[in-house]
């Protein structure tokens, strides 16, 4: 029997479900059921930049007009990530008021299954920092969720919403977010 059967066969119990071993290099623990770590970003940046005697803001998430600055929809951005890590990055697309319509007129009807949009990412995400400025299109894949991004002419972000990630590289900027307990000698 090898060291790591031995630890192996020592299960620890949190919440009625089985806690699995963070990784060595960044200390995160893969999710107990395999399914995208959830990373939000609660607002588009620019929301931020403007000083607030000029901000103003309609609407509530998923939907966000600020005027003379743009119309934002709320999207997911998928990340495959190595190591059966993956990622559901929460961010805002800056659509075209057109867009913005007809998101807001199916979102709960059966014609948003098929909803398609186009727009920029608002959102600066680690480790890529600022993206593109390029058209991402965003489509639902299930009508219980927000539509994700799914496909991109710009060569940068195709790699992004296609490529695996090293899990070390994209996880590490949220280390704070993604370990749930701190380690009992601390
Ligand atoms: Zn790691």
């Amino acid at each position: 029997m090898t060291k790591s059967n031995v630890s192996r066969a020592s299960r620890t119990k949190v919440g009625g479900k089985a806690l699995l071993e963070p990784c060595a290099r960044c200390g995160i623990a893969p999710d107990p059921r395999g399914r995208p770590f959830p990373i939000t970003f609660e607002l588009p940046d620019v929301y931020s930049e403007i000083p607030e005697e000029l901000l103003d803001a309609w609407g509530e998430d998923p939907f966000l007009a600020i005027k003379t600055i743009g119309f934002f929809v709320r999207v997911i951005l998928p990340v495959k990530l190595t190591d059966g890590y993956s990622v559901d990055f929460g961010t805002w697309l800056e659509v075209h008021s057109e867009d913005f319509r007809t998101t807001w007129q199916t979102w709960n009807m059966p014609e948003y299954a098929d909803l398609s949009i186009e727009g920029y990412v608002a959102n600066a995400i680690e480790p890529w920092k600022k993206l593109p400025h390029t058209l991402v299109r965003a489509t639902v894949r299930d009508v219980d969720q927000v539509p994700y991004l799914t496909s991109c002419n710009d060569e940068r972000m195709s790699k992004i919403l296609g490529d695996t990630w090293p899990h070390d590289e994209v996880l590490t900027p949220y280390a704070h977010l993604l370990k749930a307990d701190p380690p009992a000698e601390r």
